[in-house]
């Protein structure tokens, strides 16, 4: 059996600091785990908080994501729709808002480089039934929107982005004037400072093993030993099988290119594109794209962060045939990574055992609804 933090690598100083007596322990530095560490370290100021990462940085997707500001795209929607009841949708939606909402409050719109250019749900000429299906249901979408936001018109149908953006083989696209995007990198760099100036610890390069929950305390294994805790959050969404075998709960790889600076790149927004399996952006002059999955759902099934060929040509044609038919680039760097989803777009926040929480399976709208789930997750562990 592993002894509390093995042998005498840490000093009186080191373990009195960091892991005597923790009320709390957060496992995963992303989003939720920033988040939830923040919020019970704001409801009980003399707490000892600490953050245990795995990863040298954060691994999952925090930090590795299109940092697309979105709460709903119309084909999205009506997939949903096809697949959930209305009020689910809708719950759904609002959630994502108020979540947008709540991360400008925490990290501060300016200091993300907040942009609400838009988005556009962008459709194929091969896609008429498609685009005649959504235009019939915008209205209502429109309407279901302005009682969510107080907005009206939110979506609007735009024929004119080949004209106005370059792009080729598309018919127009669905126009959601209240999405944007974030620079990830700032948003990431200001949650991190945020923990640290509220006296939370961060430790990088400990992976929790094991979770035991006594009658008054937590014992957390990790590649450093064993530290104690009055209290342990799960923050480690994609990678929570581990913590959570029984739930409905599984990794799903995500890859992501970028291209060399364009010169008069002829957009800014995000676009979604085939239902939102692709996905890209302008960032500093580049073309961000991601997406793909579904064309190895089997595959990408996996906490493996690595790119695949398969992925990354599917990935490089989209540029050459539709997002920059006519524009030489270069693809100067990809990367994935892992994000959890489940039969439902629902996150799972509860108590898993005495005194163990956890708030994970954030699927593809963390930027939106991380925040959020950090607090909820927090609030329980009051
Ligand atoms: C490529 C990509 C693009 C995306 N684009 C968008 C987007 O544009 N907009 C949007 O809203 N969402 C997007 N998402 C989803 C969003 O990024 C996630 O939903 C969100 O970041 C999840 O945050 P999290 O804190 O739950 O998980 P994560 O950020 O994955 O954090 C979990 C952390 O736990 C750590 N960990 C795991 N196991 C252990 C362990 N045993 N011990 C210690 N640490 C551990 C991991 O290393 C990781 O850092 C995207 C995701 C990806 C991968």
């Amino acid at each position: 059996m592993k002894t509390m933090l093995n042998g005498a690598t840490f000093s009186y100083w080191e373990r009195k600091h960091f892991f005597d007596s923790c009320d709390a322990i957060v496992i995963g530095a992303g989003i939720v785990g920033y988040s939830t560490a923040l919020h019970f370290k704001r409801s009980n100021p003399n707490a000892k908080v600490l953050i245990l990462e795995r990863g040298l940085l954060p691994s999952g997707a925090s930090s590795k994501n299109a940092g697309f500001a979105c709460f709903g795209s119309p084909t999205e929607l009506a997939d949903d729709l096809q697949r959930f009841d209305v009020t689910t949708v809708w719950d759904t939606v609002a959630l994502r808002l108020e979540g947008l909402r709540y991360l400008e409050e925490i990290i501060g719109g300016k200091n993300m480089d907040l942009q609400t250019n838009g988005s556009w749900d962008l459709i194929r000429k091969d896609e008429n039934d498609i685009q005649r299906e959504i235009l019939e249901q915008l209205p209502d979408f429109n309407a279901a929107l302005e009682k969510i936001s107080g907005e009206k018109n939110v979506y609007s149908w735009d024929d004119q982005v080949n004209a106005k953006f370059g792009f080729q083989g598309v018919s127009g696209g669905f126009n959601n004037r209240l999405e944007g995007q974030i620079d990830t990198s700032k948003m990431n760099a200001v949650y991190y400072q945020r923990v640290i100036d509220a006296g939370i610890s961060v430790l990088f390069g400990v992976s929790a093993n094991t979770i035991t929950s006594g009658v008054n305390e937590v014992v957390v294994d990790t590649n450093l030993g064993e530290i104690k805790a009055g209290k342990v959050a799960i923050c480690t969404n994609g990678f929570a099988k581990q913590f959570l075998p029984e739930d409905d709960i599984a990794p799903a790889r995500a890859q992501v290119l970028i291209t060399n600076p364009i010169k008069s790149l002829p957009f800014e927004g995000t676009f979604h594109y085939q239902k939102g399996y692709y996905y890209f952006r302008n960032i500093n002059g580049r073309v961000l794209l991601g997406g793909g999955r579904n064309l190895d759902f089997e595959g990408e099934t996996t906490t493996d962060i690595a790119t695949s060929d398969q992925i990354q040509s599917a990935l490089h044609a989209l540029l050459e045939e539709v997002i920059l038919p006519e524009t030489p680039f270069t693809i100067e760097h990809t990367w994935a990574g892992v994000m959890g989803v489940g039969d439902t777009k629902k996150p799972i926040v509860k108590e898993l055992h005495h005194h163990v929480f956890c708030g994970v399976r954030l699927g593809g709208m963390g930027v939106a609804i991380g925040s959020l789930v950090g607090k909820q997750v927090a609030q329980m562990m009051e």
